[in-house]
């Protein structure tokens, strides 16, 4: 059982953004921004990791189209488009889905802090990161 096929079948109700065959935009019940929204696929995967890639684009797609929209509809100043993938990511819903979440100003609901670690060396982690 999964809330977002539940909300895909209409079985449970949500606030339709846009909907094509293969993608779902609703908006998120917690509107942390105002205009918060969802873009999922129809068909379930757990995350970005286990999505193929043309379903990861088809949302990608629609989450591009869409921020231009409610960025223009809202006079939002900015907008993040971010996916959680599992539950140490902040995942807590197991179905694919990219959030757009509109920005007004920087002390806004949404905190996001790129804080640099320690020094690091990076030809290290260049090469563990893309090892085969
Ligand atoms: P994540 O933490 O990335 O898995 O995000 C899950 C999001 O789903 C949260 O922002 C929730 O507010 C949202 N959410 C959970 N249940 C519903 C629902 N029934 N309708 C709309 N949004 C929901
Ligand atoms: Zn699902």
């Amino acid at each position: 059982m999964c809330i977002f096929c539940d909300i895909i079948d209409h079985k449970i109700p949500s606030k339709t953004v846009y909907e094509d065959e293969n993608v779902l935009a609703i908006l998120d019940i917690s509107q942390v921004t105002y205009g918060h929204t969802l873009v999922m696929p129809k068909k379930h995967f757990a995350n970005i990791i286990e999505a193929d890639e043309e379903t990861a684009a088809l949302c990608m797609k629609t989450a591009k189209r869409l921020a231009g929209k409610i960025m223009k509809n809202t006079g939002a100043a900015g907008i993040n488009i971010l996916t959680n993938c599992n539950e140490a990511a902040g995942q807590t819903v197991p179905h694919l889905h990219f959030h757009i979440i509109p920005r007004y100003d920087e002390n806004d609901s949404l905190i996001l802090r790129f804080d640099p670690s320690p020094e690091q060396d990076l030809d290290e982690v260049l090469k563990k990161i893309t090892a085969e």
